[in-house]
């Protein structure tokens, strides 16, 4: 069924009886020439992909929970292409090309809003900083705008520009940056996906993969095995836990991170703010409500929540730089399993197993690529060879020293 204003007019006119399930329940079959590991964002575009651009007929998405239940569901919704190195620029840019034309493709609306996002700047280091990365961006075929101090005063005029740790000096902004309506993301894929045949089966946990001289064939599962040509490994912050069932130890930590949304407010804030200095950043969903968040909790976990020292400190970031989100009580909070990686970057890449393929290590900015991750990935499951932008994700990176260290922060996966 597709989606149209004319059918809810006509589903308004006939008592809402003809809307279909959005995608099947089907039971698994023996086997697949495809399996994606993992319902996430990145599983269920992997597979989209799969289907629509390289027409593959048997490809299932293995989800040990239900749809959107993991960091799809749960994260901050920014999307964004404001990188500075090569390994990364191209790829998120790709990506954000692929938002914008998102929902004609999935016939969904994921209520993308490229709302802008700025990062303040706080010193002249920091303007410098931001200049060569806006013109990275620029060279790479996005957008990016240097700001003065008087310029991000017209837009944001109530932030904390001079009585402040950090006095707000200017801004890089990104105006095709934004925000999308995270779960829809979820949804839209798994519906796409389904409509052309792809099976996704919930409730069903991948407890073992099945590996027959050097090759794997198929995965053990809560339901029973099932075998597959190839396999794709996409399940974010329980990474290490899934490779480690085929003998692999991945570059790869998994840490909590947290998100905020306070009380539903008038309008107030007309796009994304970061403030890097401090560590805060907040956007306005369209409920009204301030959805914020900071720094991840530090410590290795698999725990999907957090505590309150980070509760105190993302509170303190946004009392610096916006002092009158004070007066907005919290609404709710909840955490996510991040995967980070050792220099900040993902991997996309095949394992040293043939028919296993691995994509993970999106550190806590993998929302934003969910569509160029999903695009490259079936692009590698399908043909065998890296997608153009995403060369660079490679994990033998960790092994040559050619790091994508876009923090420069070194080796430390709770910096990045
Ligand atoms: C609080 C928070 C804020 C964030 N903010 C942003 C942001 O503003 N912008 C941005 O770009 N990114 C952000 N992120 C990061 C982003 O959400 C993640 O990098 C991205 O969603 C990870 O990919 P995914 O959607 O595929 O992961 P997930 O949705 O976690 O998908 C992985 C799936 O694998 C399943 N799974 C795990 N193990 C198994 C198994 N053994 N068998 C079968 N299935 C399994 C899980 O149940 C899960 O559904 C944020 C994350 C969090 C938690």
């Amino acid at each position: 069924m597709r989606y149209s204003g004319f059918r809810i007019i006509k589903e308004a006119l006939t008592g809402h009886r003809g809307w279909g399930p959005a995608w099947r329940e089907p039971e698994p079959k023996a086997h697949y020439d495809i399996i994606v590991i993992g319902g996430g964002g990145h599983g269920l575009a992997t597979a989209h992909y799969l289907a629509s651009v390289y027409q593959q007929k048997s490809v299932a998405v293995l989800e040990k929970g239900w749809i959107g239940g993991g960091n799809v569901g749960r994260n901050t919704t920014i999307i964004r292409s404001n990188y500075l190195l090569d390994g990364n620029e191209p790829f998120y840019e790709f990506s954000l090309k692929l938002w914008e034309g998102l929902e004609q493709d999935l016939n969904y609306n994921a209520m993308v809003s490229q709302r802008g996002i700025i990062n303040l700047i706080h010193s002249d280091a920091q303007r410098d900083a931001f200049t060569r990365r806006g013109n990275a961006m620029i060279l790479n075929g996005a957008d990016a705008e240097l700001l003065d101090e008087a310029a991000v005063r017209r837009e944001y005029p109530y932030l904390n520009f001079r009585d402040a740790r950090f006095p707000i000096k200017g801004g890089l902004a990104q105006r095709r940056g934004g925000t999308v309506r995270h779960d829809a993301v979820a949804w839209g894929f798994a519906r796409a996906a389904d409509s052309r045949g792809v099976d996704i089966i919930q409730n069903c946990e991948v407890t073992g993969f099945r590996i027959q001289d050097g090759t794997c064939t198929g995965v053990e599962t809560s339901r029973g095995f099932i075998g597959a040509t190839k396999v794709g490994c996409a399940v974010a912050g329980s990474s290490g836990r899934l490779m480690a069932h085929a003998d692999m130890r991945l570059p790869i930590e998994s840490h909590v991170l947290q998100a905020f949304v306070s009380e539903g407010l008038k309008p107030i804030l007309p796009g994304v703010i970061t403030f890097g200095a401090g560590h805060f950043y907040v956007s306005q969903s369209d409920k009204g409500g301030l959805v914020f968040g900071g720094d991840i909790d530090g410590y290795n976990s698999y725990a999907q929540r957090g505590n309150l020292p980070v509760v105190e400190d993302v509170c303190e970031g946004g009392m610096a730089i916006m002092p009158m989100i004070g007066r907005a009580r919290l609404l709710r909070m909840w955490g996510g399993i991040m995967d980070m990686s050792m220099d900040g970057s993902p991997i996309i890449d095949r394992t040293h197993i043939d028919g296993l393929y691995f994509n993970g290590g999106w550190c806590y900015g993998g929302f934003k690529a969910t569509p160029a991750s999903g695009y490259t990935f079936a692009h590698l499951l399908a043909t065998d060879t890296p997608h153009h932008v995403a060369t660079a994700y490679r994990f033998d990176r960790f092994r040559t020293g050619h790091m994508i260290d876009e923090k420069g922060v070194g080796n430390q996966p709770n910096l990045h």
